[in-house]
């Protein structure tokens, strides 16, 4: 089928210049056309969208999220990385059922898609769920992302363990819905060796790529020093990880050899920055690591520990903190910074046909109609505003592998009222 969405001003982001008074136009799932309005290609589609005076971009991709704590926002507020997940996240997440995780996950999407997000990496903790019902009540919400199964090592027995993530990830891997998936063992910290070392193997059997959380705080760093002479990244080189592709969420204590590691390997990173700040471990420094070669990503994490998934947000965080820290104001480009939540989101998660927008790539985009806001004002310097004055919730539509998902910000392919008022029915049974 064929949809003209036209009259927009476009920033492909696969070059810097805008298309002013553009058109796109969409078949199927694809991109067929995108450039300057020309009235005669409306002819032969079948659905149209007068987006006049709208701005249209890729988009974004939140590289690391976890979507069914969406019902933990606002739990542990102010404390550190390892109590608050010791003593309040992970007790709690043991009281999950499947119907509070499927909410919880919708509640996740919904968010997502209305502040801009088109593509999601997720990891969720499994205790107690029916993982293969989960999958299904995500596949079926028109996203588009990974959704995995997260190994760490607990009671279950590391073998019972690695057995439940392969037969999962085969499953969604088979299924070749909008959801894709990775192999993603928790962390260095709560895996065993031995989970580890099955994490690689599956993700190496089934194809697939490894998602981990990375040299997150100074604690992690000197644990793993002390106890196994590595940091944490040589520590995961030294188990086979690198040899499938891999993203590493936070990456923000590293030495000199674990970039050039990183590089080496391609490896990316998923950077999380308001997290970071909010739990007390640091800023990474992604402007080093875009100059070393690093494919730098942009993520929210949970919203437990952001306390939210805006993906525009995040963005203008990640860029000032960086030229706050380097003292200079050239330390993050806008552009490389809308960039790292597009494209290079895109390449991190596998994805090599969305993340800008051009002909033949899949119709992944979002839009915003500045015309009745204030702060999105003067309309010339729309470059700008896109980064450093847009919010997610300016965002208008979204379009998401051709289907349009969100029409001047209704959702079309979630109930957004029920999801709000099962949330906190759910929330009272914890
Ligand atoms: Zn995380």
């Amino acid at each position: 089928m064929k949809k003209a969405f036209y009259h927009c001003d476009i920033f492909t982001l696969d070059h810097e210049k805008i298309i002013k008074d553009g058109m796109i136009i969409t078949e199927d799932e694809k991109i067929a056309y995108i450039g300057k309005m020309e009235e005669e290609r409306l002819q032969d589609c079948e659905e149209t969208y007068n987006w006049s005076g709208k701005w249209v971009m890729p988009g974004l991709v939140n590289s690391h999220v976890h979507i069914v704590m969406n019902i933990l926002r606002g739990v542990g507020d102010d404390m550190l990385l390892h109590p608050w997940l010791t003593e309040k996240i992970w007790p709690l997440e043991a009281k999950f059922t499947t119907d509070l995780a499927i909410t919880s996950s919708k509640a996740a999407i919904v968010e997502m898609i209305k502040s801009g997000t088109t593509l999601f990496n997720d990891m969720f903790n499994p205790i107690g769920l029916d993982v293969f019902k989960l999958y299904e009540a995500v596949k079926d919400t028109g996203m588009k992302g990974n959704l995995a199964y997260t190994l760490f090592s607990n009671d279950k027995g590391d073998e019972a363990i690695a057995k439940e993530a392969y037969d999962m990830a085969q499953y969604i891997k088979k299924d070749r819905s909008l959801i894709r998936t990775t192999v993603a063992p928790h962390s260095p910290y709560s895996c065993s060796e031995e989970l580890l070392r099955s994490s690689v193997s599956i993700a190496k059997d089934l194809d697939l790529p490894l998602h981990i959380h990375v040299s997150e705080t100074e604690k992690e760093m000197n644990d793993c020093l002390s106890e196994h002479k590595a940091t944490p990244v040589q520590y995961l080189a030294d188990l086979g990880f690198y040899e499938q592709p891999t993203i590493f969420a936070h990456g923000v204590v590293l030495t000199d050899e674990d970039v050039a590691l990183l590089n080496e390997k391609g490896t990316s990173i998923a950077h999380n920055p308001i997290s970071n700040l909010k739990l007390g471990s640091g800023v990474a420094d992604i402007s080093s690591l875009n100059r070393a070669g690093v494919n730098v990503a942009i993520a929210t994490d949970s919203v437990a520990s952001n306390n939210n998934l805006d993906m525009f947000e995040e963005m203008r965080t990640a860029a000032l903190l960086q030229k706050g820290t380097h003292k200079t104001p050239e330390a993050m480009p806008a552009y490389s910074m809308l960039k790292m939540a597009t494209l290079n989101g895109s390449k991190a998660l596998g994805y090599e046909d969305t993340g800008v927008l051009k002909e033949g790539y899949k119709a992944d985009f979002i839009s915003i109609d500045p015309r009745d806001k204030v702060h999105l004002q003067p309309l010339e310097n729309a470059s700008s505003h896109l980064l450093y004055a847009a919010s997610g919730k300016d965002v208008s539509d979204s379009v998401i592998n051709g289907n349009v998902v969100m029409e001047n910000r209704v959702l079309l392919t979630l109930d957004e009222e029920r999801i709000i008022y099962d949330l906190n029915y759910y929330y009272k049974t914890l």
